[in-house]
């Protein structure tokens, strides 16, 4: 049988599907974390024989990547502001605009304490709707003396935050929970969500590889009411911030006014609305 050489699979399969720098990319991440090959000894030599082996794993990459697999999934991992979490079919990929939120924090917070050697403050962190736990995780990492909850509806996501924290070596409190009915007698410093803001109207501008590998669960909200889960977290944080807390949001780049119309109706205080690395509106704070 005649199975080809890597380099004709990549070029006559993968490269078309693909804007080429993309396919090298990939191609590259691939056959260096799944096959141990240096993926630029493979592109020069491109005729060596392969192991049947790694023959047979690397057909099965390019199998799910051309179906459209996320990279990340066929890797099982993807990294998020220097760190490395598990990623699956059961919670979103992290995104750079998500590290740009959780470097907002870090760069509020990171540094009180520090002053006259003060034992920093104590911050109580909740992290609503966590997914595979990059934001509470990479806080807790970079925040000394944090107390860091987290809340998800989903048990299949939690089970990854877990493996996440426990791998990253930090101790996280978990709750399954719906924020949409969650209460709480506890007190947050900080409460932080990344919640689903992708309207069904904007399914249509969605890639294939988000649309039918990323959990929905995660991503999408009803075209009528968009700010369901941000209005809830806001009730939650009014009621549930200590004084002088703040509230952290990653919002839909089209409902930054209405967002921040929302949060100033509900009475918090001092809100600012930031763009992402794009120019796009993609995070607020707001205290209370
Ligand atoms: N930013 C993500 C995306 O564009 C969506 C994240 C979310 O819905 N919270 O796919």
């Amino acid at each position: 049988m005649n199975i080809g050489t890597l380099e004709e699979h990549y070029r006559l399969e993968l490269a078309p599907l693909y804007e080429s720098d993309e396919a090298k990319t990939l191609f590259s991440l691939a056959a260096e974390q799944i096959l141990a090959l240096s993926a630029s000894k493979l592109m020069v030599k491109k005729d060596e024989a392969v192991s049947f082996i790694n023959m047979q794993k690397f057909l099965s990459i390019l199998n799910d990547l051309q179906i459209g697999k996320p990279i990340q999934h066929i890797l099982g991992e993807a990294h998020f502001y220097g760190l490395v979490f598990k990623v699956n079919e059961n919670v979103l990929i992290p995104r750079p605009e998500t590290e740009e939120l959780v470097d907002w924090i870090i760069s509020a917070y990171g540094k009180q304490g520090s002053i006259n050697n003060f034992e920093p403050k104590k911050l109580s962190i909740l992290d609503i709707g966590t997914g595979s736990g990059c934001i509470p995780i990479t806080l807790k990492k970079h925040l000394s003396n944090t107390k860091v909850s987290v809340l998800d509806i989903s048990v299949d996501a939690i089970a990854v935050a877990k493996q996440n924290a426990r791998q990253i070596g930090v101790e996280i409190n978990f709750i399954a929970a719906d924020i949409l009915t969650f209460k709480t007698e506890e007190k947050f410093d900080i409460v932080v969500s990344n919640p689903p803001y992708i309207r069904d109207l904007e399914k249509d501008e969605m890639h294939n590889n988000v649309l039918l590998h990323e959990p929905h669960l995660a991503l999408f909200v009803s075209n009528e009411n968009p700010l369901i889960f941000y209005k809830a977290i806001a009730d939650f944080a009014k009621t549930n911030l200590k004084p002088n807390g703040e509230l952290f949001f990653e919002i839909n780049e089209y409902l930054g006014k209405e967002t921040v119309n929302m949060l100033a109706a509900k009475g918090f205080i001092n809100i600012e609305l930031r763009k992402d690395m794009q120019g796009k509106d993609r995070m607020v704070k707001a205290g209370i």
